[in-house]
């Protein structure tokens, strides 16, 4: 279910400091500061998303795409 996040931490361990991988977009949308790859938990979740260093804005393509799967799972299991 995570393949793609495992995946996307994969190849930024890969990368290095440079993050240069296919998933980094590179500056943000909003200042253009440097973006870097971070876990997040919200209470039982872990996920991984890109955050500006700059303002902390949080990729949400990243976070919606963790959402919905989490969300969906829930829905599963009640
Ligand atoms: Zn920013």
């Amino acid at each position: 279910m995570d393949l793609k996040t495992r995946e996307s931490n994969k190849r930024k361990k890969l990368a290095g400091s440079k993050g240069n991988s296919a998933d980094n977009p590179g500056k943000c949308a909003r200042c253009g500061g440097a973006m870097i790859f971070e876990r997040f938990q919200v209470s039982m979740e872990i996920f991984y998303a890109w955050r500006c260093l700059n303002c902390g804005d949080i990729m949400d393509s990243v976070v919606q795409k963790n959402r919905e799967l989490v969300m969906s799972q829930k829905k599963q299991a009640v």
